[in-house]
C-alpha cells in the first residue's frame, strides 16, 4: 500500500485455495490490486484468513502466466502463439477427426475444482453432451472420492453434516488424517478457540501434527497409528462402544436401519475386533485407544472432522463408512456441534462433485441409470445422453496407453504431478493425439499437450465456489482477464467450435440451469447471493434458507444404514528392500502442487520439499538434518533434504508435494480404493539413503 497508494475500492470475494472458503475484500487502485483484506462479513471466515489468501494475488500477475493460446502438431514441436478462434478450430477438428475414426469413448475431459460451479458445469455438459460419452472425472478422483461413496451409502449425500459455526457447540472433536493447522487454518482456528474453552480433543494420525500440542491446547488422546490402520482403529473404537453398551440406542432404533445395525454391532463386538488384538496392526495402545472411544461416545457433543488420511487409501470407502457407523452408533448426526465433516482440500472440490463431475453421476449425484433424471437433462440439452457410465481418470490414462482413448480436455489440473505414479500417466498422456490444457500457466502436463488454453484466475471471473460446509459463495470479477476470456467461455467456445449453439452472457444464466435441473440447488441464484452473501444447500422449497446442518429430522437415505466395513490390510509391504513407511501432507504456506503458491510471497516460508524422518532412523542410515537422501519405492525415486524430528514414529517418513523437484508422485504406488480408485497415497514402502543432492 505504502508503495501504490491508498485504494480506490474494494471487491467482495471468495478465497480460490482451500476448502473453508474465506471471503476478502480485493481493494484497488485503478486496476491494482493493493491487498486482500479478509472480510469480517464472511461466514466462512468471519474476518480471518490465512497467508496463502491473502497473498493470493501474486501469481495473477506473474511474469508465467500465459495469456495467447498455442498449438503444435507435436509435443516434440515449440509452441505456437494463434488467436483463439485458430486455437479452438484447431482443438474441435482434432476431437472431430478422433471422434469419426474411434467414436465418442476415445474423448474425455477433466473437471476443475479450482474453477467455479458454473465453469466445472459447463464442462462435464460439455464432454456428455458434445463429445458424446460419460468420460469426465475430476480432481476429488484422488482426493475425496471416497466421501462421496461413503456418505452417500450410510447417509443419503456426500457432503459434510455440519456448517464451521456448529463447532462452537462440540463438547468432543476427533480429528483423523487430517491437519487442520495447515490444511484448513481458518477452521483451526475456530477449532482453536473451542479446545480453549474447554472441548475435549482426540487425533487419529500417525503423525504428530501441531494440534496434538499448541499453546493453551493439548489433545487428550493421541493415536499415532501405522499408516494404513484406519478402519482397524475405528473398528476397535466401535468395539469398545457397543460391547461397553455406549451405544445410543434410542437414536439407532428411531434413525438408522435396525437389522443393518443388528449385523453391524455383531461384526464389531468379536473379541478379535477388540483394541488389545488389533494393538499388533494398528500400534496404537489399546487402553489410549479404550480411553479415546469413551471420551467420544460419553463426551457431549461429538464431532468427526477428517481429510485426505481418511480417503487416500486403499480402503478409503470403508474409512468414511467406519466413520458413519461411528457418529450414528452414538446419535452424532443430525444437530449442530456433531457429525461427520470431510475437510475439503479445494476451494470448490465440494462444487465441482456436485456439479456432476464423475463418470456415473450427473449433477446432484443422481445416477446415470436413472431414466426420469437423464431425460431431464436431455429435454434441457436438447440431446441423448449415454446411459453408461464413463471411464474415471485413471480408466482414461489405461485406455490411452492400450490405444482405444485419443483424447483429452483438462481444465485447471496438472495430473502429471497431482496423479500417482507419474510415469503411467506420462506414458498415458504420450499416447493420446489430442492433448487439451487449459491453466494458468504452462505446467508439467502441458509437456505433452497439443492445444493450451490460457485461463483465468479467480481474481478475473464471476461464478459461485461451494466450500467444506456446501456454502455457495459467490466469485466476483476484481479484473478483466489477461487472456481476454473467463474460463467459461472458453469451454463455451470450444462446444460452439464442435457445433453446438450455446449462448450464455453470464454465469447467472449457467446458475440458472443448475438450479433448475439440480433439487439441491433449486432456490439458488446470482441475485439471490447477491442479496445474502451465500447460502447452503440443500436450498429449495422444503430449505429456502438453506441447510447449515443436514440430517436434521432424519437422514437424506431414510434411515442411516451401518456397513460392516472389516478392516484389510494394503497390499503395500514393506520389507528388507523397502522397510519404511511413506506418508505425505501439506505445509500451511504452500498449497497442493504449488502451481500457485509457488509464484507468491509464500515461497520464502516454504522453498521446498523435506522429508521428516525418526532421529533413530535417520542415525540408522547415517543422516543428519539438512543432509540430502534418496528416497526410493518400487514404483521410482526422487532426492530430497532430511529434517530429523520425532514426529514421526521409527519406520514411518513423511513429506509434502508442493515443489515439481521432488515430484514426490513419482514414488507413490498404483494401488488404490477399492470402490472409486482413489490413490493410496498416504501409504508407500520406501527406503531412504544418503545421497550427494539431485
Ligand atoms: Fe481461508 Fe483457506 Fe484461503 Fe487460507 S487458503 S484464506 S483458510 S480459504
Amino acid at each position: 500500500v505504502k508503495e501504490i497508494g491508498l485504494p480506490e475500492r474494494a471487491v467482495v470475494t471468495t478465497c480460490a485455495y482451500c476448502g473453508v472458503g474465506c471471503t476478502f475484500r480485493a481493494e484497488m487502485r485503478g486496476e491494482q490490486l493493493v491487498r486482500m483484506v479478509p472480510y469480517k462479513d464472511g461466514k466462512a471466515n468471519r474476518g480471518h484468513s490465512c497467508v496463502k489468501g491473502r497473498f493470493a494475488y501474486g501469481y495473477a500477475n506473474h511474469q508465467d502466466r500465459i495469456t495467447s493460446p498455442m498449438i503444435r502438431d507435436s509435443i516434440h514441436d515449440p509452441w505456437r502463439e494463434v488467436s483463439w478462434e485458430e486455437a479452438l478450430g484447431f482443438a474441435a477438428s482434432k476431437v472431430q477427426a478422433i471422434k469419426a475414426e474411434h467414436g465418442a469413448m476415445a474423448l474425455g475431459g477433466i473437471t476443475s475444482s479450482r474453477c467455479t460451479n458454473e465453469e466445472t458445469f459447463l464442462v462435464q455438459k460439455l464432454i456428455r453432451s458434445v463429445f458424446g460419452a460419460n468420460n469426465v472425472d475430476t480432481c476429488a478422483r484422488v482426493c475425496h472420492s471416497p466421501t462421496g461413496y461413503g456418505l452417500k451409502t450410510t447417509f443419503g449425500t456426500s457432503a459434510g453434516t455440519q456448517d464451521f459455526d456448529s463447532v462452537m457447540q462440540t463438547d468432543v472433536a476427533l480429528v483423523i488424517g487430517a491437519n487442520p493447522t495447515d490444511g484448513h487454518p481458518v477452521f483451526a482456528s475456530r477449532l482453536k478457540k473451542r479446545l480453549r474453552e474447554g472441548a475435549k480433543l482426540i487425533v487419529i494420525d500417525p503423525r504428530r501434527i501441531d494440534l496434538v500440542r499448541t499453546p493453551h491446547v493439548e489433545a487428550s488422546y493421541h493415536l499415532p497409528l501405522q499408516p494404513g490402520t484406519n478402519v482397524a482403529v475405528l473398528t476397535a473404537m466401535a468395539h469398545v462402544i457397543v460391547t461397553e453398551g455406549l451405544v445410543d440406542r434410542a437414536y439407532i432404533e428411531e434413525r438408522c436401519e435396525i437389522d443393518a445395525y443388528e449385523d453391524w454391532a455383531r461384526f464389531v463386538s468379536d473379541e478379535r475386533h477388540s483394541p488389545e488384538v488389533l494393538e499388533a496392526v494398528t500400534r496404537v495402545p489399546a487402553a489410549d485407544l479404550r480411553e479415546a472411544a469413551r471420551l467420544y461416545a460419553t463426551g457431549g457433543n461429538a464431532a468427526i472432522y477428517y481429510g485426505l488420511g481418511v480417503t487416500e487409501h486403499s480402503q478409503g470407502s470403508s474409512t468414511v463408512m467406519a466413520i458413519a457407523n461411528l457418529a450414528m452408533c452414538t446419535g452424532n448426526v443430525g444437530r449442530p456441534g456433531v457429525g461427520v465433516n470431510p475437510l475439503r482440500g479445494q476451494n470448490n472440490v465440494q462444487g465441482a462433485c456436485d456439479m456432476g463431475s464423475f463418470p456415473h453421476e450427473l449433477p446432484g449425484y443422481r445416477h446415470l441409470s436413472d431414466g426420469e433424471t437423464r431425460a431431464l437433462f436431455e429435454k434441457d440439452w436438447g440431446v441423448s445422453l449415454d446411459p453408461n457410465p464413463g471411464l474415471r481418470i485413471n480408466n482414461m490414462l489405461d485406455a490411452a496407453v492400450d490405444g482405444t482413448f485419443k483424447a483429452i480436455y483438462i481444465q485447471g489440473e496438472d495430473i502429471l504431478q497431482s496423479d500417482p505414479n507419474t510415469r503411467h500417466v506420462a506414458d498415458g498422456l504420450a499416447a493420446m493425439d489430442c492433448v487439451i490444457v487449459h491453466d494458468l500457466f504452462l505446467n508439467e502436463t502441458a509437456n505433452y499437450a497439443h492445444v493450451f488454453l490460457p485461463g483465468s484466475t479467480f481474481l478475473e471471473k464471476n461464478g459461485t465456489f461451494t466450500n467444506a460446509e456446501r456454502r455457495i459463495q459467490p466469485v466476483r470479477k476484481v479484473m478483466e482477464p489477461a487472456n481476454g476470456m473467463e474460463d467459461w467461455q472458453v469451454t463455451q467456445s470450444l462446444a460452439n467450435a464442435l457445433g453446438a449453439e450455446w449462448s450464455y452472457t453470464h454465469p447467472s444464466e449457467i446458475l440458472d440451469e443448475i438450479a433448475r435441473l439440480t433439487g439441491s440447488f433449486a432456490g439458488v441464484s446470482w441475485d439471490m447471493l447477491q442479496k445474502r452473501g451465500s447460502v447452503q444447500w440443500p436450498v429449495n422449497e422444503k430449505y429456502p434458507d438453506g441447510s447449515p446442518v443436514m440430517h436434521m429430522n432424519g437422514f437424506v437415505r431414510g434411515k442411516g444404514l451401518f456397513v460392516v466395513t472389516d478392516y484389510v490390510p494394503t497390499d503395500e509391504k514393506t520389507g528388507p528392500r523397502f522397510p519404511l513407511l511413506l506418508t505425505t501432507g501439506r505445509i500451511l504456506s504452500q498449497y497442493n502442487v504449488g502451481a500457485q503458491t509457488r509464484r507468491t510471497a509464500n515461497t520464502v516460508w516454504h522453498p521446498e520439499d523435506l522429508l521428516e524422518m525418526h532421529p533413530v532412523d535417520a542415525e540408522n542410515r547415517g543422516l543428519k538434518d539438512g543432509d540430502w537422501a534418496r528416497l526410493a519405492s518400487r514404483t521410482g525415486e526422487t532426492t530430497l533434504r532430511v529434517t530429523v524430528t520425532d514426529r514421526v514414529a521409527p519406520g514411518v517418513v513423511y513429506t509434502t508435494f508442493h515443489h515439481p523437484a521432488t515430484q514426490a508422485n513419482v514414488v507413490t504406488t498404483d494401488y488404490s480404493d477399492w470402490a472409486t480408485n482413489c490413490p493410496e497415497y498416504k501409504v508407500t514402502a520406501v527406503q531412504v539413503s544418503p545421497s550427494n543432492g539431485p
